[in-house]
């Protein structure tokens, strides 16, 4: 897919959120461009014509908003990001996300990292440093074949696996991300023990990725029973 990038400055950064009271989104759009991201409800709101996946806009004064906004905004938990991966392939370029980081544990801000890319332990000197941050990563499937008909163009599952055993290891409180549940999901309870604090797990709430699922016939994971039994995995996690 072309990838239309366009710099653009940004009137505010730190914005409310319904999930934690802050958000950053230093990018609008995102190159994992996944089937069933919630977020291409962007599109509509920005007037973007690309498909979902192949537009994204840099928002290239971020920093220095934030350096502003931060000083008059109450203190609280600060999401990155809820409309974009923080760490798509342009942060490594743009560095953006980075330089929102420093700023927030400068001034000693709470910080949740939600992300599907391995690029985040490009910053782990920033987390070590941090009083208050947690790390997760979103971890789909235990299927990398599965997540090559989802989410062909995010990074791997077991990269993905593998950094949160790293910034475990770390001693950097970690959180995995499974929603949604896609199939082959099955072990992934397994697979993620030891290298987390905790799951936050969740369905598909939403229709983006049916196609996907009638193509490859696997709707019967859409049913509760799917759910559920992956679900109970995690019990003894
Ligand atoms: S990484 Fe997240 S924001 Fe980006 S396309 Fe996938 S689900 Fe959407």
């Amino acid at each position: 897919m072309t990838l239309m990038v366009k710099e653009v400055h940004a009137k505010t950064i730190l914005s409310h959120s319904k999930i934690y009271p802050w958000v950053i989104n230093p990018y609008t759009g995102c190159q994992h461009g996944c089937s069933y991201c919630y977020a291409r409800f962007m599109k509509r709101v920005t007037g973007h014509r690309e498909p979902w996946g192949g537009f994204v806009d840099v928002k290239i004064n971020a920093p220095d908003l934030l350096r502003v906004e931060i000083k008059k905004k109450k203190r609280g938990r600060v999401w990155v990001s809820g409309v974009c991966d923080p760490y798509q392939p342009l942060e490594a370029q743009y560095r953006l996300t980075r330089q929102c980081l420093e700023i927030l544990v400068q001034h000693e801000w709470p910080v949740i990292i939600q992300t599907r890319s391995p690029l985040v332990l490009r910053d782990m000197d920033i987390f070590r440093d941090a009083r208050d941050f947690e790390v997760g990563l979103s971890v789909t499937t235990a299927d990398d074949s599965i997540r090559k008909l989802f989410e062909p163009d995010a990074p791997p599952i077991p990269d993905r696996i593998q950094a949160l055993e790293e910034l475990h290891n770390a001693g950097i409180r970690t959180y995995a991300m499974i929603a949604p549940v896609l199939p082959g999901a099955e072990g992934l309870a397994g697979l993620l023990k030891g290298k987390i604090d905790y799951v936050l797990i969740d369905r598909m709430n939403y229709h983006y990725a049916d196609r996907v699922y009638r193509k490859y016939g696997l709707e019967d994971t859409l049913s509760d029973e799917y759910f559920y039994r992956v679900r109970k995995e995690f019990d003894s996690l």
